[in-house]
């Protein structure tokens, strides 16, 4: 990762608090996940008006009206991926690239899809510009997934859909996890998917509200 970012003192500080504060006290204490989130400028991540706001604790609007999740919804599902570092991960839901620059800094290998290319073209930018070239942004519908680069260790979906779709699961690799928000629009579940000894565990985490996942196994 490049280091000649621009940032305040402020808001050096305010990424370390936002790591103690609504992340590390909320029960997230894997190291390697509190280190990346102290790492990823997020600032850099939400419009410019928006910037004095990029360390509260809340989603954030970006443009073509969807969001950034709140940071420690970020670091949650991130935690729950259970990534080592060797792993290739995809995510499904590209939007700014934050959570997908998260995932550059705990696996070998980021994979990120989303449907709205002007999205995709701006994260590609900011994902360049920091220098972080293990990540790869792709247009497209992933409720299909990216069968191309499968099986994934980790598939992580950044918006609410009906159901976690069966091609998702088929392209998880054996002792891989997903995490999806399922449920509908007004609140989802978040939800793991785990493939152990050629068997599926589900497991229900607890509750969150995402933007709609849309595609042909999403949401019309
Ligand atoms: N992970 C993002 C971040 O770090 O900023 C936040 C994602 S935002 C909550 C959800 C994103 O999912 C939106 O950008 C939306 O366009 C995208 N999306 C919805 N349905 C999709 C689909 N079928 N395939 C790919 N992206 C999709």
């Amino acid at each position: 990762m490049k280091s000649d970012w621009k940032e305040t003192e402020r808001q050096a500080e305010q990424r370390r608090l936002m790591v103690e504060r609504q992340i590390r006290a909320r029960g997230v204490r894997d190291e390697r996940v509190l280190e990346a989130m102290r790492t990823i400028p997020r600032h850099l991540f939400v419009p410019p008006a928006l910037r004095p706001r990029a360390y509260e604790d809340s989603p954030l609007p970006t443009s073509e009206g969807q969001t950034i999740s709140q940071p420690y919804i970020v670091a949650w599902m991130t935690d729950l991926l259970r990534l080592k570092g060797e792993e290739v991960v995809l995510e499904v839901g590209t939007g700014s690239g934050y959570q997908a620059a998260i995932l550059t800094r705990l696996a070998a290998k980021v994979y990120t899809i989303e449907r709205i290319s002007a999205l995709a073209e701006s994260a590609r930018t900011i994902l360049s510009e920091l220098g972080l070239d293990n990540v790869e942004v792709v247009v497209g519908d992933g409720t299909r997934g990216l069968p191309e680069h499968a099986p994934y260790k980790g598939i992580i979906v950044t918006a609410g859909g009906p159901r976690v779709p069966d091609v998702l699961v088929e392209q998880l690799d054996e002792g891989g996890r997903l995490v999806m928000p399922v449920g509908p629009s007004s609140l989802q579940m978040l939800t793991v998917v785990e493939k152990r000894g050629g068997r599926i565990f589900t497991e229900q985490k607890g509750s969150c509200v995402f933007v709609p996942l849309i595609g042909q196994h999403g949401w019309e």
